[in-house]
């Protein structure tokens, strides 16, 4: 027996945060600080690439259209239609060897506005929206939301929107019945309690002062006034508009202790930050590293910016082109299929308050490291992109020769739910690939927890994977 120790033969998921030195300790608050802050500049996928492609212009990087020609150490990026973003550092082996590629989402669940949302109800104004993901919907009730957005105008003008933010800025929200008479309602079941219909968000409660005689809703009115001097919009541009409602609480440090994060949009912003962070950090790497940021997972990934997008292919077709003497579809082949990737998307942690969902020895824990995933899916592992053992056991080297914390895992019980991730779409372009990202408890709600070792770990693991 070559392991001897008690230690070696044993593995188990649990707590880390007794393993960590001093210097992770350290970088762990600083990380977790920045990464509070970027959250909150970053509440919409459009947000999250505007804010990336800034901290990438900062760290070196330059737009993938403006290079003439590639070769090791340089550092491109290129945005997908406002949406997403592909940032690389090109590597010293010949780029056909294959990427190291860390793809993460970057929307999350929220409630869109729907094309037509304004209108006036008994002398209130309301945008009706169109939940966007898996949310319950009893959660986004009676708790203070923001509008983010751009609206185009037909010139092509965009105008961005941004309100609730600020703490002297109003708030908005869904009201909920009152107890005294839900007696009704409280007998209806979760999911049908309350209809997305009555996602309606409360904006105002008073009439134009000075408006014609023939305007007939003038609260509705007002609220048009009032937006076309604040953004210069008029009701038809909603036509034109990507506007999101999302909680307009800030990213905060959760527990007494300090040891967790408490935020709206981790799931999937959380790898989405660690990826970025990751990749400004590599300086000349073996092989090509690879950040990828989509959009759409939420719903399916689907659209021209979402993981089945080509846009992944063609940008890659014009790394490749740039860097390769005598450029071929076959070296392009070549450079994807021989790539892999780390599917950089959140776990669900085990709840010690709904355990009933778990089956504990194979449920990633809060602050116990990366939850590594082999697998996901739902039912007999349907729909799961299952990871090779090759592929596990050269993710796992990476992670403990760079002392990354992780623990492995599934998604919950047998049968008892299940869910995906982009890994799937990765797979079908011929690509090696792994979910490797942080449990979180409260997933998919508008206040999501995440562990601080977590958070750090990710970051400290993807860049340990770009530097293979
Ligand atoms: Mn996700
Ligand atoms: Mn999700």
């Amino acid at each position: 027996m070559s392991k001897t120790k008690k230690k070696d033969l044993l593995y188990e998921n649990k707590n880390r945060f007794g393993e960590i030195g001093k210097n992770d300790k350290k970088s762990i608050k600083v990380y977790c600080e920045d990464y509070k802050k970027f959250l909150d500049n970053a509440k919409t996928e459009r947000e999250f690439a505007t804010e990336a492609q800034k901290y990438l212009e900062e760290c070196g990087f330059r737009p993938l259209d403006s290079a003439e020609s590639l070769s090791a150490g340089d550092k491109v990026y290129a945005v997908n239609r406002g949406k997403g973003i592909v940032a690389a550092v090109i590597g010293r082996e010949d780029i056909t060897e294959g990427a190291s590629i860390v793809g993460a989402h970057i929307d999350s669940p929220r409630l869109d506005l729907k094309p037509n949302p304004l209108y006036e109800d008994n002398h209130f104004a309301y945008f009706k929206t169109h939940y966007y993901g898996g949310i319950k919907k009893y959660q986004w009730l009676t708790m203070p939301l923001a509008i983010h957005g751009v609206a185009t105008l037909e010139d092509g003008t965009q105008i961005n929107i941004s309100v609730g933010e600020e703490d002297d800025d109003p708030t908005f929200l869904i009201t909920d019945l009152l107890p005294h008479f839900a007696k009704d309602q409280m007998q209806k079941k979760l999911s049908e309690a309350v209809p997305g219909e009555s996602l309606n968000v409360i904006l105002g409660n008073t009439e134009c002062e000075d408006c014609d005689d023939d305007i007939k809703e003038k609260v509705k009115y007002n609220i048009l006034s009032l937006l076309n001097d604040k953004y210069d919009i008029c009701e038809e541009d909603f036509v034109s508009s990507e506007i999101e409602v999302v909680p307009a609480y800030k990213a905060r440090d959760l527990g007494f202790d300090r040891s967790m994060i408490a935020a709206y949009g981790q799931d999937d912003r959380i790898c989405a930050y660690g990826a970025l962070r990751a990749v400004t950090e590599i300086k000349k790497p073996k092989y090509t590293a690879v950040c990828l940021l989509v959009d759409k997972e939420e719903i399916g990934s689907v659209g021209n910016t979402g993981m089945r997008s080509r846009n992944f292919e063609n940008t890659m077709a014009k790394i490749v082109s740039k860097t390769v003497d005598n450029y071929s579809d076959l070296k392009l082949r070549d450079t994807i299929s021989n790539s892999i990737c780390l599917s950089a998307d959140v776990c669900a942690a085990f709840d010690p308050s709904f355990p009933e969902v778990s089956e504990k020895r194979n449920a990633p824990v809060i602050n116990g490291g990366i939850g590594l995933m082999k697998y996901s899916g739902s039912g007999g592992k349907s729909g799961a992109s299952d990871a090779s053992a090759e592929l596990m056991a050269s993710i796992r080297k990476i992670f403990n020769d760079a002392d990354v914390k992780w623990q492995a895992g599934e998604l919950g019980k047998i049968d008892a739910g299940g869910g995906g991730t982009i890994a799937g779409f990765v797979a079908n372009l011929d690509i090696g690939v792994v979910d490797v990202g942080a449990p979180l408890l409260s997933m998919h709600s508008p206040y999501e927890v995440s562990g601080k070792l977590d958070t750090y770990m990710l970051f400290k693991g993807y860049k340990a994977f770009f530097e293979r």
